[in-house]
């Protein structure tokens, strides 16, 4: 059982891999009925500029799409970060019975972290599983965060040069 679970995850961080390629924020997501994975999709926010394209809803998406029905009966949901309140919407919406997610959302998560919406009476309520192949899930978003932070700070640098090139160039 922890194989199969090992084995969805890293399915679902080889789509985070992808947006990562595409300096999306790195969340990838599959879905899976009976050991088959029936939907997936990573995070293309930015690159659409959209915002309800999380990695979840693209792969919510897909597997409606596949199966022909906006009900996703028997099918788990394996992503590589908790997911946001939207997402978690979907989640309950689509029917999904199962979500394995990876890394803690602190400051957006609605399984637990910021506020865990499954403990409302809402009219669907799925297991919710955390911290499968947490370490490299995290490590991912961690590596992303600070590639963006270096290269903001290496265009104020570039900006400071330039600026200070402009004012010695004056007469
Ligand atoms: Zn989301």
């Amino acid at each position: 059982m922890e194989f199969n679970h090992e084995y969805f995850m890293l399915e679902a961080l080889r789509l985070a891999e992808l947006a990562y390629n595409q300096k999306e924020v790195p969340v990838g997501a599959v879905i899976v009925r009976d050991g088959e994975i029936v939907g997936c999709g990573y995070n293309t926010r930015k690159q659409n500029q959209n915002a309800v394209l999380h990695a979840e809803t693209v792969a919510i998406y897909n597997a409606c799409k596949n199966l022909g029905s906006w009900r996703l009966w028997n099918c788990d949901m394996y992503v590589t970060l908790e997911p946001c309140p939207m997402c978690t919407g979907a989640i309950i919406n689509s029917r999904i019975c199962n979500v394995y997610y990876g890394a803690k959302n602190i400051r957006a998560g609605a399984c637990g972290s910021v506020i865990n919406l499954f403990d409302y009476p809402f009219n669907h309520k799925a297991g919710i599983f955390g911290g499968i192949l947490e370490e490299q899930c995290a490590e991912l978003m961690t590596r992303f965060f600070e590639n963006v932070r270096t290269e903001r700070k290496l265009l104020k640098e570039q900006q400071k040069t330039l600026q200070s090139q402009i004012q010695t160039e004056q007469p």
